[in-house]
């Protein structure tokens, strides 16, 4: 039985006041055992959560990392650093870090083994764009994706991450896959896995992110095969987002 996680991605959003009352909210709401919860939020209020969260329930996490561990990276945080800040995740992949900063497949790879070196673990985000599932091929592209982590990274890794199915035609738009699209594809990357090694397979966590909002939340995280979620705009909200961590809940 895979436990379920809702992950909060703060984007660039917040600050510090705003983050303390959301925390604060959060860290109010009675625990769920059977869910567990995370926030990331950007580099500079990693500090701020771990004073805040350590010793709750509540994990957090970075949004991105630099692939490097150390050098010449003028702006570039790495996996250590993360680590030092008590971050249990890190996201990698996302489709803005994809689609604005050249995070290619090869490099987000990169990412994904340079967090597992550092102790934390990767949330590996895949997804299509519009045309690529208007043209039919979104199985093609998400498994190419992942692919690209299993070469480089071994199967093994992924006892040890947590993928996020991110259509990037969902991720802000208020339109979201639906249900049996999700499950369509967390069945075919768990199955693709499974090609690899069954018992990882059916470990792996695998979130679906994209407009997920209180009142679509159960149904998403009713199928079979999504395990939770990566949740953008709505976890900017204490009510909203612990509306959607009780959906999970149920
Ligand atoms: C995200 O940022 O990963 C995301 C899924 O955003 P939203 O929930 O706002 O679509």
């Amino acid at each position: 039985m895979r436990r379920k996680l809702v992950a909060g991605n703060w984007k660039m959003h917040g600050n510090r006041a705003s983050n303390a009352a959301l925390l604060a909210a959060l860290k109010a709401a009675p625990a769920q055992d059977v869910v567990e919860v995370a926030v990331c939020a950007p580099f500079p209020y990693l500090s701020q959560l771990q004073d805040a969260l350590a010793g709750s329930p509540i994990a957090w996490g970075a949004q991105n990392l630099s692939q490097h561990a150390q050098g010449a990276y003028t702006g570039e945080v790495s996996a250590g650093m993360v680590a030092e800040f008590g971050c249990r995740y890190a996201i990698v992949g996302h489709s803005e870090r994809r689609a604005l900063y050249g995070d290619s497949d090869a490099i987000v790879a990169e990412k994904f083994i340079a967090a597992q070196k550092a102790g934390v673990t990767p949330i590996f985000c895949l997804g299509e764009t519009l045309a690529e599932r208007e043209a039919g091929i979104t199985l093609q592209v998400v498994g190419r994706q992942i692919d690209a982590v299993l070469h480089s990274a071994g199967v093994g890794a992924l006892a040890r991450a947590v993928i996020a199915y991110e259509p990037v035609w969902a991720i802000g738009t208020g339109r979201t896959a639906t249900s049996a699209q999700a499950q369509e594809v967390h069945a075919a990357l768990r199955d693709q896995i499974a090609g690899h090694d069954k018992g990882i397979a059916a470990a792996v966590r695998i979130l679906y992110g994209g407009s997920v909002k209180r009142d679509n939340a159960a149904e998403l995280f009713s199928m079979a095969d999504v395990d939770g979620g990566l949740i953008g705009g709505a976890s900017l909200v204490a009510e909203d987002f612990l509306a959607i961590v009780a959906a999970a809940a149920s």
